[in-house]
């Protein structure tokens, strides 16, 4: 999952905002939506004491099946088991895909099929199966195991994503055994390899499977959430775009020879004054329509400078000084524009050497309709030394000539389809609470379907704490009743996406 809510969080609790701004905010964003007055939390059809019975069962299930990147871990082993709860439940063998380039990392594929011929494509619910690794050694309990206590349910996956895959799964059996139809079909794709590994699943199903989860838009509960001060729901984050994650091999080589004799030519010193020049420079400002809404929301919260600086920042053209301005904040820095900053350092292999490598790897984090090849390019520009090598470094650590051409989709103004129910059902479970989109910094399955053209947003329905975000931690819990009102939410959320 990326960073959870990391830039909205540190934002508000610098600036004591008041929220009420922000809802008025968003009612006036998404008027042309026309959204419908939020019903009382008791017309949400809450789940019952036999179904989160069933629904902490499969959360149980999953928290105890070990689906680390490691020699104990097997993701086939929790897809294989969810599959035999839905065919168990009578879902046709034909809508129950198990499927994967790896027996230990098959992904499931669910189809919930609309009644008669679609009126619309598909909605995919985007869930990865594995966890990060947690050593019993760190835990105040066994990770891999399902511990209920003081109103917590720990294990590793309790935030970051098997609360989120359970819920999904409890949703699709409990419209499958209330006979629902929706008017256009649910998939719940249930994946591998989110965390790392070689077999990303979300990527693989978009290249090889394409008509298995061909969809107008994506739900991914990976990101995204309600945030807590205190028991108080202060935020929603709803991600609806993020920056695509690239990696760089930078090199200089060099004969070398005897340090007792230096050249002006060195391996170290070219590719530290490369290295410099990127420190130097910036890439342009730019914005889309989710960040766009973002910090329209966000200067109705501030006050003095910050306010006019991102009403500024909106105009046409923007005001590139308020932009410098607020790019003074790393995060906002990050939000508005390709970032590239040098990670790793490794050269020389002698003292008495003069160097024959040096090598940097620079991370970029790529603004949203800009391909990791471009960017490679405008590195090769910056670094003004064509001595030097820039190679793209791919998830799996390939290293190669060239990046992908693919860009990540500029993304569309956040949907009315998507943000009204959403909107609606967050203030009905969480009264008061703005919902805001983001662009992450970060990055998720979502880009996949990014780049394959498909829209993807990121919301766990899930409260937490803002200082209780546990994912790839120790002792990794969730509040139970932040477990049951996801259920609900869910269940109430498929069925307005899929038609009442
Ligand atoms: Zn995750």
């Amino acid at each position: 999952m990326p960073a959870r809510n990391g830039r909205y969080n540190s934002l508000m609790r610098r600036n004591q905002f008041s929220c009420t701004v922000a809802v008025l905010a968003l009612a006036a964003c998404f008027a042309a939506a026309n959204v419908p007055a939020a019903v009382s939390r008791s017309a949400l059809p809450t789940t019952s004491p036999e179904d989160r019975e069933l629904a902490r069962a499969i959360f149980k299930e999953l928290i105890e099946i070990n689906t680390t990147d490691t020699p104990l871990g097997n993701v086939t082993t929790a897809t294989a088991a969810m599959q035999k709860r839905f065919l168990d439940a009578g879902f046709a063998a034909d809508d129950v895909h198990l499927l994967g380039p790896d027996a230990r990392k098959m992904n499931l594929v669910v189809r919930l099929r609309a009644e008669g011929t679609p009126v619309e494509k598909p909605v995919v619910f985007l869930c990865h199966m594995d966890v990060v690794e947690a050593l019993r050694s760190d835990w105040s309990t066994d990770p891999f195991q399902f511990v209920e206590k003081d109103g917590y349910y720990y294990g590793r996956g309790t935030q970051d994503m098997k609360n989120s895959d359970a819920a999904l799964v409890f949703t699709f059996l409990r419209l499958h055994r209330e006979s629902y139809k929706p008017k256009r079909d649910l998939i719940l794709a249930l994946t591998a390899d989110e965390e790392g590994g070689k077999f990303n699943g979300a990527d693989w199903l978009v290249k090889e499977h394409r008509d298995l989860v061909d969809a107008a838009f994506v739900i991914n509960p990976d990101s995204g959430g309600v945030e807590l001060d205190r028991g108080r729901a202060v935020v929603a984050d709803v991600e609806a775009t993020e920056k695509v994650y690239s990696d760089y091999q930078v090199t200089a080589t060099n004969r070398g020879g005897h340090s007792s004799i230096p050249r002006p030519d060195n391996a170290i010193y070219e590719l530290t004054a490369a290295l410099s020049r990127l420190q130097a420079y910036q890439f342009p400002f730019e914005m889309n329509e989710v960040t766009r809404t973002y910090f329209k929301n966000l200067a109705g919260q501030e006050t003095g400078q910050s306010a006019a600086d991102m009403r500024a920042i909106l105009g046409t053209p923007p005001d590139l000084a308020a932009a410098a301005r607020l790019s003074a904040e790393p995060s906002f820095n990050s939000n508005f524009r390709t970032t590239c900053v040098a990670t790793r350092l490794s050269a020389g292999h002698a003292n008495n050497a003069l160097p024959q490598t040096a090598q940097a790897n620079v991370n970029c984090r790529i603004f949203p309709g800009h391909s990791p090849e471009e960017i490679r390019q405008l590195l090769m520009g910056i670094f003004a030394d064509e001595k030097l090598t820039v190679k793209y470094v791919s998830d799996a650590g390939t290293v190669s000539d060239t990046a992908p051409e693919r860009k990540a989709m500029v993304p569309p103004a956040p949907i009315p389809e998507v943000f009204e129910p959403l909107t609606r059902l967050t203030e009905t479970i969480w009264p008061g609470t703005p919902v805001t989109p983001v662009m992450e910094n970060g990055a998720s399955d979502s880009i996949y379907f990014a780049q394959a053209g498909i829209p993807s947003y990121g919301y766990s329905a899930i409260a937490l704490e803002r200082d209780d975000d546990r994912a790839h931690g120790q002792d990794e819990r969730l509040p139970v009743d932040s477990y049951w009102k996801s259920l609900d939410f869910f269940y109430a959320f498929a069925k307005a996406l899929g038609g009442e």
